[in-house]
């Protein structure tokens, strides 16, 4: 049996939810579950409001225009992530500038961040990396508007308050493979009434609710369906039991993986992490990687560093060789919410055999 790198836990409530969405033919972005689900993350990730999007890559679009940011603003982003934030950046017409990792982090370092801001600096997009805060206070010391990328930190805290509830705007991601999941959706949270308001009205094609067809302001359509919703409030109802349950995992890996020379994914004492995809580095990785996949084990290379990637070349401004270092050496290992324990001890046994063969030198 392979085991994959991500997998999914949808209970009967998301089914329940999910064919009384359909029954009521409400299968567009109206509904009643769209509201419901909302409420729930708004009370999740500590927000006055929330808007649900159909991904967490238009979540991020919408916060950039309901902030104005355009052409000819620049927005900070921090050099190693999943490519959407720097990707939205772009789609809206401004400039991306690359901030290296704290090592210690794995996020933004605060101390880049400084030495990159303009008077062009419209914006810092913080991704909490792989279920990492970023270290808000002194990212918000630089006093520019924060859109936080919570994406992969559903259930991560910094100095006790949750992710999601940092700068002007934050966004989360509801794919298939993050912690609560709806397929594809998004949302957008913010305490900011004028704000919320703006984006309601941007991701439902700029038309104001009190006269159809009357648009005043540019506008997509970003809608999530009620049924995405549906799905969406049976995973959000059971958030403590989701991102628990892959705590109980990461503890798990990191009582068997304790003595292999592997380095783990570092955690800031102010942090409390939420783990999505439990990460490890080593100088062989591409060896471990093979070995893996031999044992039938999904385990894979961390993303590339962003300003090695051709769309972004032209815009690096500093070489940010933390990002470089973990994009080549790190690699994410099978991780999902009730994991079997047979299946951690299978991806830690294979592990530790191929670590050993690495340890002795060939010919011996
Ligand atoms: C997954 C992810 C996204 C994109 O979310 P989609 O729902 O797949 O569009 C954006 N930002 C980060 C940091 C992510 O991990």
């Amino acid at each position: 049996m392979k085991v994959p790198l991500s997998s999914l836990s949808l209970s009967a409530l998301e089914r329940t939810y999910a064919f009384e969405a359909i029954e009521t033919g409400w299968i567009s972005g109206t509904g009643s579950f769209i509201r419901a689900f909302e409420e729930e993350l708004a009370r999740r990730i500590e927000r006055r409001h929330v808007v649900a999007v159909s991904s967490g890559t238009t979540a991020v679009e919408l916060a950039l225009l309901g902030l104005g940011i355009g052409a000819g603003d620049e927005v900070v982003v921090p050099a190693l992530t999943f490519v959407a934030p720097a990707a939205m950046v772009r789609a809206v017409g401004a400039t991306p500038v690359f901030a290296d990792l704290d090592p210690a982090t794995w996020t933004l370092d605060p101390a880049h961040v400084g030495r990159l801001i303009t008077e062009r600096t419209r914006a810092i997009l913080t991704v909490d990396v792989l279920g990492h805060p970023c270290d808000y206070d002194r990212l918000a010391a630089f006093g520019l508007p924060i859109v936080e990328d919570a994406a992969q930190a559903h259930g991560a805290r910094y100095k006790g308050r949750a992710a999601g509830s940092f700068g002007a705007v934050s966004t989360l991601s509801f794919h298939a493979n993050k912690t609560i999941a709806t397929g594809e959706g998004g949302c957008v949270g913010t305490d900011d009434e004028a704000l919320h308001e703006r984006m309601r009205l941007i991701a439902n094609h700029g038309m104001t609710p009190e006269r159809p067809y009357w648009h005043p302001v540019l506008g997509r359509n970003f809608r999530m369906t009620n049924v995405t919703a549906a799905i969406g409030l049976g995973q959000v109802q059971r958030w403590d039991e989701l991102v628990e349950a892959r705590r109980a995992v990461a503890a798990a890996y990191d009582e068997r993986l304790r003595d292999l020379p592997l380095t783990r994914r570092p955690v800031a004492p102010w942090a409390t992490e939420a783990c999505w995809l439990y990460t490890v580095s080593h100088p062989h990785r591409a060896r471990l990687l093979d070995e893996l996949r031999g044992a039938g084990i999904d385990a894979r290379a961390i993303w590339t560093d962003l300003p090695s990637l051709p769309p972004y070349r032209p815009f690096v401004r500093e070489e940010c060789p933390v990002a470089r270092r973990v994009s080549e050496t790190s690699m994410w290992l099978p991780t999902w919410s009730f994991m079997e324990e047979e299946t951690i001890d299978r991806v830690a046994g294979a592990l530790n055999s191929v670590l050993k063969g690495i340890a002795e030198p060939a010919g011996t």
